[in-house]
């Protein structure tokens, strides 16, 4: 039979079914990924909901496969987990992501960037040395790096989510609650951690101007994340009516489509000196 964990080959028998055919062969080529610059960053602007600026951009990671072409993260990133490739693909994003806001940096743009974590690699024991070379290596101000975490983070071991957090937080990174609204214990987790931010999830966002009580729902969350101190996202703003909602509600900032998708660093670089001037 098969064992998993440390094996760099996949092998298929017979009886597999084509999903986890799939996903060994998809595991196998995102081994090389890595070493062979499949992977590219795309980043997708947010912007301040008063002053319209560019505030910061989001790091969402794309592979350009071989043979399958554009793959997404929703697709990749749960086989990384998997396999034990999490650590490596993570590690790559924050210094990527570190080393393009240096650039950015360098030419002017005053922005800040998020990168997403997902639960597993903030268990991961090298997530802080991964942190530290990334920032290092590419001398930036660690006060301009945002960290995405789900509330999910906090299901499994709470305390040493909580250590690790902390310790981000003390030195200085922001840290961000992503697709708010969508786990239970959310007031809990916004009582007991040190997050700075959190970022209202897509599914809400969606509702406003057709649904009243979405309207209501993200009234309260962001009159509760500002009476908490913390700034507020609204992720998947795709209308103007869902805009001119959300600054009416005082929302901080706003990303979506209506804005821009998603994009690579030199896109990116142009849509900013073009807008943000
Ligand atoms: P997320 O962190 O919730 O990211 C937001 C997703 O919504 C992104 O999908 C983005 O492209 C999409 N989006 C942005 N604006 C809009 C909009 O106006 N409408 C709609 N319908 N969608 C919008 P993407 O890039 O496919 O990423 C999916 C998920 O994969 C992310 O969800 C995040 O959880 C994960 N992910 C992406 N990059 C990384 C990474 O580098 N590391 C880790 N650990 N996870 C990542
Ligand atoms: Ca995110
Ligand atoms: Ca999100
Ligand atoms: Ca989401």
């Amino acid at each position: 039979a098969k064992r998993a964990g440390g094996s760099t080959f996949a092998f298929f028998e017979p009886s597999m079914d084509h999903d986890a055919r799939e996903q060994l062969q998809l595991q196998h080529d995102l081994r090389s990924a890595l070493d062979r610059h499949e992977l590219e960053l795309y980043y997708q602007p947010k912007i301040d909901g008063y002053s319209s600026q560019i505030t910061g951009v989001e790091a969402l990671v794309r592979w350009h496969h071989p043979t399958r072409g554009l793959m997404m993260p929703g697709v990749f990133i749960p086989i990384a987990e998997r396999f034990g490739l999490i650590g490596a693909l993570g590690g790559w994003v924050l210094d990527e992501a570190c080393r393009q806001l240096q650039i950015w940096q360098n030419q002017g743009l005053r922005m800040r960037v998020s990168v997403n974590l997902t639960p597993q690699q903030l268990q991961q024991d090298d997530l802080m040395d991964r942190i530290h070379r990334a920032v290092t290596r590419h001398k930036i101000d660690r006060r301009l790096l945002t960290l995405e975490i789900t509330e999910s983070v906090f299901m499994q071991n709470k305390d040493a989510a909580l250590r690790v957090l902390t310790r981000l937080a003390q030195d200085g990174i922001t840290l961000s609650l992503d697709d708010f609204g969508t786990e239970y214990s959310s007031y809990a987790v916004l009582s007991e951690m040190p997050v700075h931010q959190l970022k209202i999830d897509r599914h809400f966002v969606m509702k406003l101007g057709t649904s009243l009580k979405a309207e209501a729902i993200v009234d309260g969350i962001i009159h509760m994340a500002h009476a908490l101190n913390l700034r507020v996202v609204a992720e998947g703003v795709e209308t103007e009516e869902q805009r001119d909602t959300l600054v009416r509600l005082a929302c901080d900032e706003l990303q979506g489509y209506l804005f821009a998708k998603p994009m690579p660093a030199d896109r990116l670089t142009l849509w900013a000196m073009g807008d943000d001037t």
